[in-house]
């Protein structure tokens, strides 16, 4: 999905974009658009996608046995993986 049209840059701050959608002031315009539109919930174990939360929820409980975490939070521990 694009994202690059549903930004502004900041005319002061380089680097700074303001998302107009919520008009939060933002620097990695990727990760902040994917929090408007979570289309694509992929599991971290094996890669599969689910187009809800909710399912991706269930898949971690019942196929990995383990709790849905933020992909942030994950990233803070997992910063070798780049595939997102
Ligand atoms: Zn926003
Ligand atoms: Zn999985």
């Amino acid at each position: 999905m694009a994202y690059e049209d549903k930004f502004r840059s900041d005319p002061f701050t380089p680097g700074l974009f303001h998302c107009l959608i919520c008009g939060k002031g933002v620097r990695n315009k990727h990760n902040h658009f994917r929090t408007h539109f979570p289309g694509d919930h992929r599991c971290w174990q094996c890669g599969v996608v689910y187009s809800r939360l909710d399912k991706l929820k269930t898949h971690l409980r019942t196929v990995h046995n383990c709790d849905y975490i933020q992909r942030t939070q994950w990233m803070t521990f997992n910063l070798n993986t780049s595939n997102w």
